[in-house]
């Protein structure tokens, strides 16, 4: 029986599991990479096909070194032709610390007695919103632990109080959260809040792997998670994320269970995600967690490029939990949006010189850039830095959010907006050696904008942001 979610929606008729564990390892274990089934397959994702279970099967299976490089390079390729060489760029609140789940590698578990609770009120929220928009942040992931407390109506309201800030000429243009899954009812409650991405992580794909983690508390439900994205499409959200932790099982089964999700909701909504994340384990309050699955840096690359591969426009998240010179490299195989300025402890952001401190926060951050020293690095990699809201505030989501596959997207929008925020950021928050790289930046990529009557728009917008307009977008 196919599953719809006219079905899911009567109770009494149970979903079918979309994810089938037998059938991925078999996958894995049967099918054989020779160079010429990599090549092929890879020259299928450059003419921006999404790429089957079964090749992306292949590629996992490719050990060699040189057809590894191949995949890179396939990555890199790829990411050039569609994204451009723009990267957005985002800033996580976390909001709070409160947890009734005991997930094992998490510092907010319950268990865990030396965390330090803490759940923002108003004014904090508002402090720590004030000190994101003096740093020129426009996109936030308001995060939560998973507690009574942080119902829908408590999720809306932080969102509708974080959208109210304005500091000069600052303001938070879009909301995502990351937060524990929800009723129908519940998440038609945050969308009308009007969050950008609904994000929630698997963590891992692997039923019976699943159950070692994730000890009790709600969480422990395994469907109960899996299912989470169908009844956000369900209550019409239609812009989800999705993800794993790398380092609770087998990697490979991970990247073919995000592609098998990917396809469960391309299929049955017609929208894919717009976000994949791959957080990797890092260190947290308390934490004593074995290496089994431990994924090395060179897999780790290697499972970033193979995604970028497999699922060509759905936008790819790297945060901080990784380090600068990682960061640095993976970016370039596929990474669509990365976090900057980054501080996960609490009320942190509106705190200066406070030390960073394991039992306040959820885990160890390893990119302590601030957002200025990433938009610096990102222009000198010839990258353009950019803080566009646009297709959300445009409608341009879900099903109607072809952003990619429609011919000419990056340039009419994508590349204009990236030019217009770097503009709005470098006016009103950049130091002086960032202003002068930022405006040959944007120079550079006016020229790549063929179509004359948007090179004389975006001139003209570029003048009256100048002259202190703002917010001007395509
Ligand atoms: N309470 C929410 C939930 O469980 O979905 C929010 C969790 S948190 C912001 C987002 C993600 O951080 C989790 O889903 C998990 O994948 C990840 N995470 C948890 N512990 C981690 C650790 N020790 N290292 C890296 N990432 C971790
Ligand atoms: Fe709670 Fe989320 Fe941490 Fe699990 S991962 S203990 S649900 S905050």
């Amino acid at each position: 029986m196919k599953f719809t979610p006219e079905i899911y929606s009567i109770p009494d008729i149970p979903m079918t599991p979309f994810i089938d564990i037998d059938e991925i390892w078999n996958l894995l274990h049967k099918t054989i990479s020779t160079p010429e089934k990599v090549r092929s397959i890879i020259s299928k994702s450059l003419s921006k096909q999404r790429l089957n279970l079964e090749e992306v099967a292949v590629l996992i299976n490719a050990n060699e070194p040189e057809l590894i490089q191949e995949i890179k390079e396939g990555a890199k390729t790829l990411k050039k032709n569609i994204y451009g060489n723009r990267i957005v760029l985002f800033a996580p609140l976390y909001v709070g610390s409160k947890c009734a789940n005991n997930c094992t590698y998490c510092g907010f578990r319950a268990s865990n007695k030396d965390a330090v609770r803490k759940t923002l009120d108003d004014q904090e929220i508002i402090s720590e919103v004030e000190a994101l928009e003096d740093n020129g942040q426009k996109r936030l992931i308001l995060v939560y632990g998973e507690h009574a407390h942080y119902s829908p109506d408590y999720i809306a309201h932080t969102v509708k109080v974080a959208y109210n800030v304005r500091k000069g000429n600052g303001e938070i243009r879009r909301i995502n959260i990351n937060a524990a899954p929800m009723e129908i009812d519940g998440f038609k409650i945050v969308k009308e809040a009007g969050i950008g991405t609904y994000q929630i992580f698997q963590e891992t794909y692997h039923r019976e792997a699943y159950k070692t983690y994730h000890l009790s508390g709600k969480k422990s439900d395994f469907d109960y998670r899996l299912t989470s994205l169908d009844r956000a499409q369900e209550a019409g959200l239609d812009d989800v994320g999705i993800g794993a932790l790398f380092g609770l099982y087998d990697w490979r089964f991970e990247v073919m269970s995000l592609v098998r999700h990917t396809n469960h909701l391309e299929a049955c909504y017609n929208v894919g995600p717009h976000t994949i994340s791959f957080p990797r384990i890092k260190d947290a309050s308390s934490l004593n967690f074995g290496d089994k699955y431990f994924v090395s840096d060179d897999d780790f690359t290697k499972l970033i490029a193979i995604l970028r591969l497999a699922v060509p426009y759905t936008g790819m998240i790297l945060t901080a939990r990784e380090p600068e010179v990682l960061r640095n490299e993976i970016i370039q195989y596929g990474v669509s949006q990365i976090d900057g300025g980054t501080k996960i402890e609490l009320g942190s952001y509106s705190k200066n010189n406070e030390k960073k401190n394991l039992n306040k926060g959820q885990f160890k951050i390893n990119d302590d850039r601030s957002l200025n020293e990433i938009i610096d690095e990102l222009l000198d990699q010839e990258m353009i830095p950019s803080f566009c809201t646009s297709c959300y505030r445009r409608g341009r989501t879900g099903e109607h959010f072809m952003e990619f596959s429609v011919p000419g997207f990056i340039k009419r929008f994508c590349t204009p907006n990236a030019i217009l925020t770097m503009a709005e950021y470098i006016m009103d928050y950049a130091p002086e050696s960032t202003a002068i790289k930022g405006w040959k930046a944007i120079e550079k990529n006016i020229e790549t904008l063929d179509d004359n009557s948007i090179k004389k728009s975006v001139l003209e917008k570029i003048e009256k942001i100048k002259k202190g307009e703002r917010d001007l977008y395509y």
